[in-house]
């Protein structure tokens, strides 16, 4: 029939329209689909649960799930910035690529939110500190650059992201590179108001980015292995620190553990939620 003919050639070019989409283009990430929460693998950015139940779904607009594949983050279009943002990192995912740098609006984003561009934080004092490190992300281009968008940025102190926030990144990876562990990491922020280099600030970009007053990392470590699940036990290593937002912070991260449970008082979230709750409550209570 004539009107199977022009179905199907209109499905084909669909098809091919569809495909060339696919192409890898720095300013133009693939929006991301709706995240089936029930289907976490071993080594997914989400497996050990998701924080603060983030939804991908428009009327979670404070609490916005994004998943970027290297990444996955809870997004609040009120602030600009993420609540979250969630990996899972081992030396599978450490290369030698170069840092792209190129800094730019998410559009991942649904249109109608404000999306802080590359030029957000300029003249404002403060860094664009990544959530997930561009160092963390070096096998190959296209990962390095995702982690490049700003929905993985926060308005950070200059000397906190370039002293305290660094030196982190440095131990976390050293211990992948040198221990022969994995692991999963979970950085976050809340409260409003640092201080960076032209003095305290509430907010940048006109209004539209809340800067934060306080930011935290939790990491959990484990032998490389697989079932990372089921291999978390009271035992397990678990550092955690959290940081105001500030110049005058000192360079040694160690200055700044704390537990899980600090931070889940300090921020209504639920760390570790797939881990067992009597586990939870033992590896939160610790400040190793
Ligand atoms: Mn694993
Ligand atoms: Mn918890």
């Amino acid at each position: 029939m004539k009107k199977n003919k022009i179905l199907v050639a209109l499905l084909s070019l669909a098809v091919f329209f569809a495909s060339c989409d696919k192409e890898y283009n720095p300013t133009k990430p693939p929006v991301t689909p709706p995240v089936d929460t029930t289907t976490y693998k071993d080594n997914d950015n989400l497996l050990l649960g998701n924080p603060s139940n983030a939804a991908h779904i428009l009327d979670s607009g404070d609490n916005y799930l994004l998943d970027h594949q290297y990444f996955i983050l809870s997004y609040n279009k009120d602030k600009g910035i993420p609540n979250w943002v969630s990996w899972h990192l081992s030396q599978s995912d450490l290369g030698s690529t170069d840092r792209t740098d190129d800094f730019r609006y998410d559009n991942a984003l649904p249109p109608g939110w404000y999306r802080p561009d590359y030029d957000a934080f300029f003249g404002s004092g403060f860094d664009r500190g990544h959530n997930c490190p561009s160092a963390d992300r070096t096998t190959t281009v296209t990962a390095n650059s995702t982690t490049f968008l700003m929905s993985n940025m926060i308005p950070q102190a200059p000397n906190n992201n370039q002293g305290v926030w660094a030196n982190f990144e440095d131990y976390i990876r050293t211990r992948i590179n040198t221990a022969g562990q994995e692991a999963y990491i979970i950085m976050g922020n809340y409260g409003i108001g640092g201080v960076g280099d032209n003095g305290p600030a509430n907010y940048v970009d006109g209004g539209h980015v809340t800067v934060p007053a306080h930011i935290w990392k939790v990491v959990l470590f484990l032998q490389n292995g697989n079932d990372d699940l089921s291999r978390i036990n009271t035992s397990t290593t678990v550092v955690s620190i959290d940081v105001p937002n500030t110049n005058s912070v000192s360079s040694s991260w160690q200055t700044y553990r704390t537990s899980v449970d600090a931070i889940e008082a300090a921020t209504g979230l639920d760390l570790f939620s797939r881990v067992p709750v009597d586990i939870q409550a033992v590896i939160e209570a610790k400040s190793n």
